[in-house]
Parts: structure tokens; C-alpha cells; sequence
């Protein structure tokens, strides 16, 4: 068997590797190399595009049923597959995010004193959503003093309580780091 074969697209002498098998020639391999090869179906596609549209939809057109089969198939596969990206995206995000309330509830907890009025508290949360769903844009309820401060804590007090705009509030945690 030959080690070096000559191109019949490109006349380059070549090593066997760079040409594909088939049982058409004697040697068993094709008589262009693999990127002659390449640039020609490359080129037949482009010269035909017209051409293998057309015969696609005749082809439709021809096996209705096939084709509803085919599209099925097809939809059903992308469908699960869509589907487990959903799932898995929402399992991955549900622990973080719960992780982040669970820690956000313990702090608060935490920060929480004795003699704070849980119905002040609750009547700031309360006044943060009524602006959210008459303003137009987004309104957090955010500790004056964060309950994690760099060098004094804050507490969860209605004393200790605003409401900002989403984007302060999102800012300055970045700044705080919680
Ligand atoms: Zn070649």
C-alpha cells in the first residue's frame, strides 16, 4: 500500500491520511485529499442551495406524513431538551437563591431586638410594594445601618429602615459586600 498518494484536484503529492476511504477505487482511498475534498462539496452546496431547497419541499410536499413525522420528532427532541435545561437552570438557581433568603432571613433575625415593632416594620414593607406596583420602577426596603457592617452593625428596626430605588440599593450591597 502506497504511503504518499497524488492529489487529482490539487496534483500535490500527499500522505494516505489525507485522503478519505471508499470502495469506489482500487486503492481504497479517494483520488482528491480531504481538503480538495472539502472545497468541492463546499462548492456544490452553494451552486445547489437553490437546487436542495427545492427538492426538500417537493419532497414535503410529495410525504406529507413523513414529513409531519420528521417534524415531530424533531420537536420532541428539542422540547426535552429545552426542558432539561429549564430544570436544571431552575434546580441550580433555587438553591442559590434560597440560600441567599434563608441568609437573609437569619441576619434579620438575628438583628432583630426585642423591642422592635413588628408592625412598623411590616407597614415600611408594605409602603416599599404599593410604590412598586404604582411607580413603575423597582423600590427595596434597605437597613440604613447594614445589618452586616463593616464596623458597626445595624438592626432590623423600622428605625433602621428605608425604602430606595432598586438600583441604590443593588449598588451600595456591592459596596458592603453582603
Ligand atoms: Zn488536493
Amino acid at each position: 500500500m502506497a504511503v504518499e498518494k497524488i492529489c487529482c484536484t490539487c496534483c500535490k503529492s500527499k500522505s494516505i491520511a489525507d485522503f478519505y476511504k471508499t470502495t469506489t477505487t482500487k486503492d481504497g482511498y479517494y483520488r482528491r485529499c480531504k481538503s480538495c475534498h472539502a472545497v468541492s462539496v463546499k462548492e456544490w452546496q452553494e451552486k445547489n442551495k437553490g437546487k436542495h431547497l427545492e427538492n426538500c419541499r417537493k419532497w414535503q410536499k410529495e410525504n406529507p406524513d413523513k414529513q409531519r413525522i420528521a417534524l415531530k420528532t424533531w420537536r420532541d427532541r428539542n422540547k426535552e431538551r429545552y426542558r432539561n435545561n429549564e430544570y436544571e437552570w431552575r434546580a441550580k438557581n433555587s438553591i442559590s437563591i434560597y440560600a441567599r433568603n434563608n441568609k437573609r432571613t437569619n441576619l434579620q433575625k438575628q438583628a432583630t431586638p426585642k423591642w422592635a415593632d413588628p408592625d412598623k416594620i411590616a407597614l415600611v414593607y408594605a409602603e416599599a410594594r404599593k410604590l412598586n406596583l404604582t411607580s413603575g420602577i423597582k423600590w427595596h426596603v434597605d437597613h440604613v445601618i447594614p445589618l452586616v457592617g463593616k464596623t458597626v452593625s445595624g438592626l432590623h428596626v423600622a428605625e433602621n429602615l428605608r425604602i430606595v430605588t432598586a438600583s441604590v440599593n443593588l449598588r451600595k450591597s456591592n459596596t458592603f459586600n453582603l
